[in-house]
């Protein structure tokens, strides 16, 4: 007997209020309101405890690519768990879980990234990040390159490395981020900042950043640029096209790390099986997490080009985690990603789900709140505008008409999630073009509710 059997949504929500404190949350706020408590799921819909049931647009948060409910993934945790349930890959010691992974995660990965540092998320993978390319110039002989170059409105997580290389005020706001040796530059959002640039214009002169901030600091100062393909955390930002081959021209120019963060864009969610393909990015280092086991185990790492990797591997890198490599969470996401090539995942979403998506989604830019409606791959993001011929931005004020905060939406039994003033979505990989419909005709209903 589980507590959903024997306790109403009330009283679950009064325990909940009382001693859950909740990420990213006003936990004074759940007093009154309660949070929504989701007791199961499957496919790309939950159950909560009143027994609603929801499309999850969002696919929890980014990562449950393959859907809710593969009992595939249940029997590999449960095998793994038999077998060896933990131990861990310090000191000359390995297990097949994690070697297996590291194995296929070199062969699935581009170029020449064969080589994977483990965590158990992608915010423990991004401090790696921070500690492996100073490190590595460190062993390059060259110890004063350090500073990493990263954007504002980017998200790399909420450790106090990851948080830092984030750009997120609020989070900036609290607690004593950024640490040292981390710089931000403007993102590329266009609708929102562009002004009366054209989008490729803007998208160069966005990208020049990353060269006038290394000219500024020195290029000899200078260890690593991080960004997300696509910015998802920060309101699914698509660049303009012009964006990426201009950062990667000056990435190469002055001989820095890059770093793509694919937390979000690994694993299919552009229709490639990462992002950097997409866009014809070369990384020297990936992060990854979410999608590799699909959300079902807690699991992120590094994937690292062989250079860096072989660097690296001249001294002892005093840097790991206990979790690094979990057996069970390696084993998941190995049959995770067994589970998207034999039914050919990455393959659908590219030549169908997401063309489905991107024209079902487009068609709300004609309801009057819609400024742009956007997609890239399985990622998608409307701006809600009270002008849309101007472009205009609604005040990031509570009580302001068209406020949305950054939280869920739930209205209609639909998952999507509030970015400032854009609307976002991000479904699971295996949605099927008739949940799709439903998706945009709950989406059409929430925003003619908006006022
Ligand atoms: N990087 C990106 C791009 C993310 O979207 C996230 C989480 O949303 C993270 C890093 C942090 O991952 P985690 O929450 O697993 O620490």
């Amino acid at each position: 007997m589980t507590l959903t059997n024997i306790a109403p949504t009330a009283e679950l929500q009064a325990l909940d209020a009382a001693h859950h404190m909740h990420p990213f949350t006003a936990n004074a706020a759940l007093g009154a309101k309660g949070a929504r408590i989701i007791t199961r799921a499957s496919g790309v819909r939950l159950t909560d405890s009143d027994g609603a049931e929801l499309i999850d647009g969002m696919a929890g948060l980014w990562c449950v690519n393959i859907g809710y409910g593969r009992e595939e993934l249940a029997e590999a945790a449960a095998r793994q768990m038999r077998e060896l349930p933990y131990y861990n890959t310090f000191f000359q010691t390995s297990h097949v879980p994690a070697l297996t992974l590291a194995a296929r995660l070199a062969e699935l990965a581009p170029g020449d990234l064969n080589h994977v540092f483990f965590a158990g998320s992608g915010s423990e993978a991004n401090d790696t990040n921070i500690r492996m390319v100073r490190q590595y110039w460190a062993l390059k002989g060259q110890p004063e390159r350090r500073t990493i170059i990263a954007r504002r409105n980017g998200y790399h997580g909420s450790t106090m490395g990851g948080g830092s290389l984030g750009g997120m005020a609020a989070m900036h706001a609290q607690g004593g981020l950024p640490i040292p040796g981390i710089v931000h530059i403007d993102q590329p959002y266009w609708w929102g900042e562009g002004g009366d640039m054209t989008p490729e214009a803007f998208g160069l002169a966005r990208a020049r950043q990353l060269e006038e901030k290394i000219l500024e600091l020195g290029v000899e100062n200078v260890a690593a640029f991080i960004a997300e393909p696509v910015q998802g955390a920060g309101g699914v930002i698509i660049p303009p096209d012009s964006y990426w081959p201009e950062i990667q021209r000056i990435v190469d120019k002055y001989g820095i790390l890059l770093i793509a963060d694919e937390v979000i864009t690994g694993f299919g969610r552009l229709g490639h099986w990462f992002g950097s393909q997409s866009y014809d990015i070369r990384p020297h280092i990936m992060t990854i997490a979410k999608g590799l086991s699909s959300g079902y185990q807690p699991i992120g790492g590094s994937i690292v080009c062989d250079e860096v990797a072989h660097t690296i591997a001249q001294d002892e890198f005093n840097h790991g985690y206990t979790y690094s490599g979990h057996p069970v969470a390696a084993a998941v996401a190995l049959e995770n990603l067994r589970i998207m090539e034999e039914e050919g995942i990455v393959a659908r979403v590219q030549s169908e789900t997401a063309p489905y998506l991107a024209k079902a989604w487009a068609s709300l830019a004609d309801h009057p709140l819609v400024g742009e409606a956007v997609s890239r791959g399985m990622m998608a993001s409307l701006a809600l505008t009270p002008d849309k011929a101007s472009r205009a931005r609604f005040a990031s004020d509570p009580g302001t008409v068209g406020f949305v905060a950054r939280e869920y939406s739930f209205g209609n039994n639909l998952v999507m999630r509030h970015v400032g003033d854009r609307l976002i979505i991000a479904p699971p990989l295996v949605i099927t073009p008739d949940d799709i419909d439903a998706l945009i005709s709950r989406a059409r209903k929430t925003l003619d509710q908006t006022h």
